[in-house]
């Protein structure tokens, strides 16, 4: 893992910033390796697979030689397709966030070409382009090279594999001789090797290799998960596997900062540990950790390296880390002194391809797992729950409580009853339905962000309906003007209110009074 920070990066502060932003916390392997020497002015090949951050080991150095005072094209970027294009593209955007005045343009085939143009004219820095695309503008003029002192092929294996060696050629002839050449590639097969040896002078030559490492016993799962979901499916896998501590890792810290903070409001022992902090916040957060203070701590790879905790039962990979390595260090997290351990990944879309090479590097099986449903959270916690029962009653000393179930018998209250009420009490049922509940407010025939409620009092209750307002009003707090659309029948009223007041006015009027009568109130069913 990396020695060098990006703070020691002989770059501009405002790219440091946007790094910084974007959550980076230290540099991956290609970047450690190739920005210094893409910063001396080498040309340099680079390998490394898919995922381990190659956009921004060219990014990062070539927005730092852009000037912005000269607007004339200094730097191009071939891409072997659209998707790839734009997404470049974006990351560079992001990157260039503070250094003002930098313009990139991306350009492919299947957009209108004039809009293209249009954009060309008013002055590019960066174009970022599919072969076929460039070789257009070239042949029309309106991509111009004499100001270009940096070319870089991204994804080169895959551009030679779709046929581009020709328009590669052809692009990088009409270059100036003195530019700078780039090449990355995941894989090197001897046609790029020839193009390396063709066109770049000198090149440095960079492939990130891994030592072989080997994995203690470690049960290893994925589950595809997406993003916005990832918070609901690891709260469930943590409910049902219960580990007395487990680590969650994430790429950035804003992201570790962001799981704390959705655990800690689901009520979980969780805490973060990133680079970002004093190492005296560190040292607090780890003796909660060793201590089950915490019973969940979210890290960065960085942060992770000081984790010397004997029983971490699971591990998450939050997002799949940026290079094997690292996923061999994280999921090492446990399993340790013998002990057996697991380790959940999420992924989601193309990241099955990361997966594949884990799996390849780490000469290991990843199994596929399906997400647990809210059924399956429930079972495990009441068979837990069940358990704990009978060990309570093995261990006697019930009488006192034994005689206040007495009373609800008394009251003709019937023991199954009694119990099935205590269960749902205590494994958080009644929170569950309440939450379930407000699929009840999605059709009650109201107005959009309003719920439609119905009453059971209307004119024949000399019911008006200022009545009804001064109830919800004067009970919930609500402010008058806020309850919408009022319809009084003779037997019963609907009235609006806003949607996110609705369950508040529902547990504040339930069994409450209007005018001195005893009301029922519910969401309408306009089914
Ligand atoms: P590659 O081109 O090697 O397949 P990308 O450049 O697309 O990989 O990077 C993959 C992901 O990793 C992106 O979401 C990117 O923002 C993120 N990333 C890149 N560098 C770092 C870093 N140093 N720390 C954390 N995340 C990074
Ligand atoms: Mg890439």
């Amino acid at each position: 893992m990396g020695k060098i920070k990006f703070e020691d990066l002989p770059i501009s502060q405002e790219i440091k910033k946007a790094i910084g932003d974007m959550g980076f916390e230290e540099p991956s392997p290609i970047q450690e390796k190739a920005i210094p020497f893409i910063l001396e002015g080498k040309d340099v090949t680079g390998q490394a697979q898919t995922g381990t951050g190659k956009t921004a080991a060219f990014g990062i150095p070539s927005l730092d030689s852009i000037d912005p005072k000269n607007d004339k094209l200094q730097a191009l970027i071939l891409c072997p397709t659209r998707e790839l294009a734009i997404q470049v593209t974006e990351e560079l955007n992001k990157l260039a966030r503070y250094k003002k005045g930098i313009s990139t343009l991306a350009v492919y085939g299947g957009q209108p070409i004039d809009r293209q143009i249009k954009a060309l004219k008013r002055g590019v820095h960066i174009v970022i382009g599919t072969p076929g695309r460039v070789m257009d503008h070239m042949r029309r003029k309106t991509l111009k090279f004499d100001d270009v002192k940096m070319v870089i092929l991204d994804e080169a294996d895959e551009m030679l594999d779709m046929g581009f060696r020709e328009d590669i050629e052809t692009i990088i002839e009409d270059m100036p001789k003195n530019k700078q050449m780039i090449l990355f590639s995941a894989t090197m097969p001897k046609p790029i090797i020839d193009l390396s040896k063709k066109y770049q002078k000198n090149p440095q030559m960079i492939k990130i290799t891994h030592k072989q490492l080997t994995l203690p016993s470690i049960e290893q799962k994925y589950l595809e998960v997406k993003e916005g979901s990832k918070i609901e499916v690891l709260s469930r896998l943590i409910d049902i596997h219960n580990p007395k501590l487990s680590v969650i890792f994430c790429n950035t810290k804003k992201k570790v900062d962001d799981v704390v903070a959705a655990l800690q409001s689901r009520g979980y022992f969780a805490d973060g540990l990133h680079g970002d902090m004093k190492q005296i916040q560190r040292d607090r957060v780890m003796n909660k950790f060793r201590n089950g203070v915490i019973e969940i701590l979210v890290a960065t790879d960085v942060a992770a390296r000081g984790i010397d905790v004997d029983d971490v039962e699971f591990v998450f990979n939050y997002d799949l880390p940026q290079d094997e390595e690292y996923y061999v260090h994280r999921i090492g997290r446990t399993g340790r002194a013998g002990r057996e351990g697991k380790a959940y990944s999420f992924i989601s879309g193309k990241e099955i391809r990361k997966l594949k090479d884990i799996e390849r590097y780490t000469k290991s099986k990843v199994k596929r797992e399906e997400i647990p449903s809210l059924d399956d959270v429930e079972e495990v916690k009441i068979s837990a729950f069940l358990e704990k029962i009978k060990s309570v009653i093995d261990e006697g000393h019930l009488g006192k409580y034994i005689d206040y179930i007495d009373r609800l018998l008394d009251e003709d209250y019937v023991s199954i009853d009694i119990a099935a009420a205590l269960l749902k009490i205590a494994t958080g049922e009644e929170k569950k339905t309440e939450i379930e509940t407000h699929h009840e407010f999605d059709n009650t025939g109201a107005e959009s962000g309003m719920v439609r409620l119905f009453i059971n009092l209307g004119r024949n209750h000399q019911i008006r309906e200022k009545d009804i307002i001064g109830a919800i009003a004067g009970e919930t707090g609500i402010k008058g003007k806020l309850i919408g659309k009022i319809d009084i029948y003779d037997k019963f009223s609907f009235v609006e209110v806003p949607k996110d007041c609705a369950s508040q006015v529902i547990s504040v009027m339930k069994n409450n009074t209007i005018k001195g009568k005893k009301i029922n109130i519910e969401p309408a069913n306009s089914r």
